[in-house]
């Protein structure tokens, strides 16, 4: 048996082909057959709360049922994109929420579970605004707006994200090693599973001594991606749409 992660799909309506991928892969045999489902943050491209009535949450939280009502359990992650998606949803969708920085036991191994965000520290302006978006006050201000308004919002973040990520250098936007050692160190794991970076790669380093691992799930931009975990070891493949 497998434990699966995904994370980054992004999902938005400008993307149809790639919703109906997730789709077709939630209901895949390799899916319902697996241990368990985590989803590691990004889900969607935008968030703006569980009372959103638009098409795509409720096609989102129909997939990721249909896994859980098959005995899979689905477990979710907020990401720097649906940080505003809270029990509401998940009850409706059937996910099991985890806090950023969990650790579970994946295939025998305690592993760190995280979306990967805090790990980028050299992104100092990216830290100021994460800080100040999961902060429960700010999101009970923003979640008190009507839904238009909210949704007039998130276009706007999103172009000012992708003006931040188009001018800030490539090194700044990847996860920082003294970070990851202090995370793994403090977490007291070996191997650590994160998403964020869109840089797919499996990294086998030392820790103190010790073989460590840092597994870093794909983005669903032009192809879905999948990391399988088994006894045997752990697999990225990419998804053709
Ligand atoms: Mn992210």
């Amino acid at each position: 048996m497998a434990t699966l992660f995904i994370s980054d799909l992004h999902l938005d309506p400008s993307r149809p082909s790639i919703t109906a991928l997730f789709e077709h892969y939630l209901g895949s045999e390799e899916v319902r057959q697996a241990d368990a489902l985590y989803i590691l943050g990004d889900l969607v491209e935008a968030w703006i709360g569980d009372d959103d009535d638009a098409e795509l949450p409720q096609r989102i939280a129909a997939a990721t049922r249909a896994v859980n009502d098959a005995g899979v359990p689905v477990y979710f992650m907020a990401g720097n994109r649906d940080f505003l998606l809270g029990p509401a949803f998940a009850e409706r969708a059937g996910m099991r929420l985890l806090d950023d920085g969990t650790v579970h036991e994946i295939q025998g191994r305690p592993t760190l579970l995280m979306h990967g965000d805090v790990l980028c520290t050299d992104d100092l302006a990216y830290q100021a605004v994460r800080q100040q978006v999961r902060q429960p006050q700010w999101q009970a201000q923003i979640l008190a707006m009507p839904l238009d308004a909210r949704r007039a919002l998130a276009a706007r973040a999103r172009e000012d994200s992708k003006a931040h990520t188009g001018s800030t250098m490539e090194s700044i936007m990847d996860v920082h090693a003294d970070a990851v050692a202090a995370a793994m160190r403090h977490a007291g794991v070996t191997r650590l599973i994160h998403g964020h970076t869109h840089r797919p790669a499996v990294h086998d380093f030392e820790l103190d001594g010790a073989p460590a691992q840092r597994i870093v799930l794909g983005d669903w931009y032009e192809q879905g991606s999948v990391l399988s975990v088994t006894p045997h070891g752990a697999s990225l493949r990419g998804l053709a749409v």
